[in-house]
């Protein structure tokens, strides 16, 4: 009996692992029900009673009509009336972006193919000469300390320079006079220029991000798009965008300013048809400079000008900022760093209605407008800013570990240490792999807005993570403000970063899963979608058809979770050779285990999973970690399986894998109806828990990648800006490590003679004399001694201040 119950769940299993039609595994079963039928184990009351259940379950499945009228149909009934209807706003949330790599990860059958076929991302020969030309000139240009503690703003020369060389038109067309450059060239530009100046960076950033271009050059009239694009392009016009209120943060739609459609005389014409604005906006960067303003506002009209509704919705327009009324240009002080930020108001400015963006057409399109545009902008900016910080923090960090020596004894070789390094290393790693990932998505067309959010705000907690260690590697070194310190005040400004373009507790876990699972998995949205159809024959056909697609997904996530983990995940076919493959398989295996848990979240949870953020956050964290694992695969496998970038590969993997497992593990241990929880744990994890993060060793690997140049060392932070000027904060580091690593052989020689009792003085230009004139070392030899010397006194010395102000002493 036992032989034909397991033979009953194997083909069970089977089918649902492969997910099979319908029809298919109902036969497969009867053929089964069939043999068991002669195996004489039962007797015949027992089998009718089997084969009546067996045809009661599989018949109305299998026969469209019966199942739609007695299951589909009163269960449609069902939720229509639980169900609150979808409102405008929700539902342009829920169209505006596309969905992209997320919906395999929903799949829990992820094709991998999609990703692996996606182009290497390049820079085109354009991108990279103006990388290599105005971007490495802008970089030398910069001095961060100048900037943010002396002139507290970008100098003139500075900001002439960007409009000149039209940092501020990256995203424009070049029929308009702009660069045109793909994401990945738009990012790189950022990345590099990060390192040396946040200020400079987010001064870069804004105009190529959610404003007033990108806004135009998706809905702006042809009027709007020739006047304003060119002008933008040179730089003639700075803008910003106001979205943000003293009331409206996070709920960025809660805004309480208003536009009235009215009358009014404008430029000399009377009677001219446009808006009244009053509003109230705070923390608009580039605000205090710019010369167009995109405002949001909602707008009413109450006397029906333009149309029957009163309450037209949310409006975004473009409002030169010296029309009467407007009171802009003062500042806020963003974390120390001096980018132009500040307040604007404005009491009774009336505009015309050709200022509305893409005319009086798009009034109350605002909202859909904003979506569209935020997720283009959201992954590319901060998260080049992010990745920039990781790799200047790896480069010279690692620099630093290895010169500054501590118990004669250089602090990277500490164990304490080399965690902290691993962390950086490995984070910078799965930085730049997502950056390149999301960029090649956005590049091939694709807008993906929960893949944005992901990489958002993982990449910036990962930033705040690498700031961190760093800060505590340098110590006193990173602390003391100065020319000199090239780290503190990213450590002040990660912040920005955290709460911009959507704060990260709020991406995080209301966001990326809520989004996510709404848009990207297989059956939800059409479930949603058939609830809400007007016509009530097709609602039945649309609700019945995901229903039972939805149930049939569940049952084969379940047996396949259970058996991934069973087996390993060692038999699921997966592309790539060897780790690769394998890590692959393991995500797969992931996959399939957080459909089912996503599945359970939302039957258990329903509407109140909006509400259960700390549920839905998990679940964000095990996606999020998901695609980077992707990400760092696909990065591996485009760079050619690179053998010393190995370590790297794995303890992203690693690291990420854990991560994943931890956050579903969190989500069980707190799932509302425990003994589900318990369940869910014993088919996703029947074996105990599989992954428990980098090892020791792998750290020990990737940290030292940090400590000497290494190609491995120069591909992880490739396209910063890189200089051995020993007054420039970072190039001090670079030439300090050279000169030390040049002079590593006569070193030992010195240190040995010392150890011996060969040479006894106390001074080290007396001790370079003695092993000098006891041919222990030549004249060169001790040539590179002292320089090396100099040189790591220059790097590792912070500046000195008078006491009554900032100037260096
Ligand atoms: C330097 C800087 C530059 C900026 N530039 C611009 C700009 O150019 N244009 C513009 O319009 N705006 C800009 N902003 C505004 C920025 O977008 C907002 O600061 C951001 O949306 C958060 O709003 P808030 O600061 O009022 O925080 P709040 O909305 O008050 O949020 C406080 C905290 O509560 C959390 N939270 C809020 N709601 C939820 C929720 N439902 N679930 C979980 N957590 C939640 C948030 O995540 C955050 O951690 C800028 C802000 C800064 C600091």
């Amino acid at each position: 009996m036992l032989t034909w119950l397991l033979i009953f769940l194997v083909t069970i299993g089977t089918a649902a692992y492969l997910r099979l039609p319908q029809a298919i595994w109902s036969g497969a079963l009867g053929i089964v029900l069939f043999l068991f039928s002669f195996s004489g184990i039962t007797g015949l009351a027992t089998l009718v009673i089997i084969w009546a259940l067996f045809l009661a379950i599989v018949v109305p499945l299998n026969l469209p009509h019966i199942r739609q009228t007695y299951i589909s149909e009163p269960l449609l009934n069902f939720m229509r009336n639980a169900m609150p209807s979808i409102s405008k706003t929700e539902q342009e949330a829920l169209d505006a972006g596309k969905t992209w790599w997320e919906v395999d990860l929903f799949s829990g059958k992820p094709d991998y193919s999609k990703i692996r076929d996606l182009p290497v991302s390049k820079l085109s020969a354009e991108e990279q000469a103006f990388l290599d030309g105005p971007v490495e000139e802008l970089c030398g240009m910069l001095d961060d300390w100048q900037i943010n503690q002396v002139d507290y703003d970008l100098p003139k020369p500075v900001w002439k320079f960007l409009k000149k060389n039209k940092f501020f038109a990256m995203i424009i067309p070049k029929s308009y006079g702009g660069l045109e450059f793909s994401a990945l060239g738009h990012s790189s530009v950022v990345m590099k220029i990060a390192g040396r100046s946040i200020s400079a960076a987010v001064t870069v950033m804004v105009p190529n991000s959610l404003g007033p271009g990108e806004l135009l050059m998706h809905y702006g009239t042809e009027k709007q798009k020739d006047f304003y694009l060119p002008r933008l392009s040179i730089g003639d016009e700075i803008p910003c965008f106001a979205l943000t209120g003293p009331e409206n943060g996070s709920d960025a739609g809660a805004m309480p300013d208003t536009g009235v459609v009215c009358r009014d005389t404008f430029d000399g014409e009377e009677n001219v048809l446009g808006i009244r604005l009053n509003w109230d906006k705070r923390y608009i960067t580039l605000g205090p400079v710019a010369t167009v303003l995109g405002l949001a506002f909602k707008l009413y009209d109450p006397d029906h000008l333009i149309g029957e509704e009163n309450d037209i919705g949310i409006t975004l327009a473009l409002i030169k900022t010296d029309v009467e009324g407007i009171d802009i240009g003062k500042r806020h002080f963003a974390a120390n760093h001096m980018f132009m930020n500040g307040p604007n108001r404005g009491k009774d400015v009336f505009i015309p209605m050709d200022w509305v963006i893409g005319g009086q057409e798009y009034v109350g399109q605002g909202w859909m407008m904003l979506m569209n545009c935020l997720s283009q902008g959201r992954g590319v900016s901060l998260p080049a800013l992010s990745t920039g910080a990781g790799k200047y923090i790896a480069r010279y960090t690692g620099a630093y570990s290895r010169i500054r020596k501590q118990f004669k004894i250089p602090i990277g070789y500490f164990e304490g240490v080399e965690e902290a390094l691993a962390v950086i290393a490995g984070n910078s790693y799965i930085m730049n792999a997502a950056r390149e990932l999301t960029l090649t998505g956005l590049d091939t067309g694709e807008v993906p807005s929960v893949i944005s959010g992901i990489v958002k705000y993982q990449m910036t907690e990962r930033m705040r993570t690498v700031v961190n260690h760093a800060m505590d590697i340098h110590g006193g070194h990173g602390i003391c403000l100065g020319p000199k310190n090239f780290i503190g005040r990213s450590y002040q400004g990660v912040p920005v970063s955290i709460t911009v373009e959507g704060a990260n507790i709020l991406t995080r876990t209301m966001i990326v899963f809520g989004q996510g699972v709404l848009r990207s998995h297989p059956y939800l949205l059409k479930e949603v979608e058939a609830v809400n159809h007007p016509d009530r024959d097709t609602s039945i056909s649309l609700f019945d058809d995901a229903l039972f697609g939805h149930v049939g997904f569940i049952i084969s996530n379940f047996f396949r979770s259970l058996w991934l983990g069973l087996s390993g995940a060692y038999f699921v076919s997966a592309p790539g050779k060897g780790k690769v493959r394998r890590y692959y398989q393991q995500l797969t295996r992931m996959s399939s285990c957080f459909a089912l848990l996503s599945d359970a979240c939302v039957l258990i949870l329903q509407g109140s999973l909006k509400r259960k953020e700390k549920i839905s956050g998990r679940l964000a964290d095990a996606l999020s970690n998901m695609y980077l694992i992707t990400a760092v695969l696909k990065h591996y496998e485009d760079q050619g399986y690179k053998q010393d970038d190995l370590p790297l590969l794995e303890w992203a993997c690693e690291d990420s894998f854990y991560k994943v497992q931890e956050a579903m593990k969190s989500v069980m241990r707190n799932f509302p109806i425990p003994i589900i929880g318990k369940i869910l744990n014993i088919v996703i994890f029947p074996l105990t828990k599989p992954y428990g993060g980098a090892s020791d060793k792998l750290g020990h690997k990737i940290a030292r990648l940090l400590l000497d140049p290494s190609s491995t060392r120069d591909r992880l932070t490739r396209g910063i800006y890189l200089t051995e000027e020993t007054d420039d904060p970072m190039g001090r580091l670079e030439y300090a490590l050279k000169a030390v690593l040049d002079a590593e052989d006569a070193e030992r020689k010195l240190r040995d003679a010392i150890r011996i009792g060969l040479i006894t003085s106390q001074d080290y230009n007396t001790a370079v004399a003695d092993a000098i004139s006891q041919s222990i070392i030549d004249q060169s030899e001790a040539d590179k001694i002292l320089t090396a010397h100099e040189a790591t006194l220059n790097a590792i010395s912070v500046d000195e201040f008078s006491p009554k102000g900032w100037k260096p002493q």
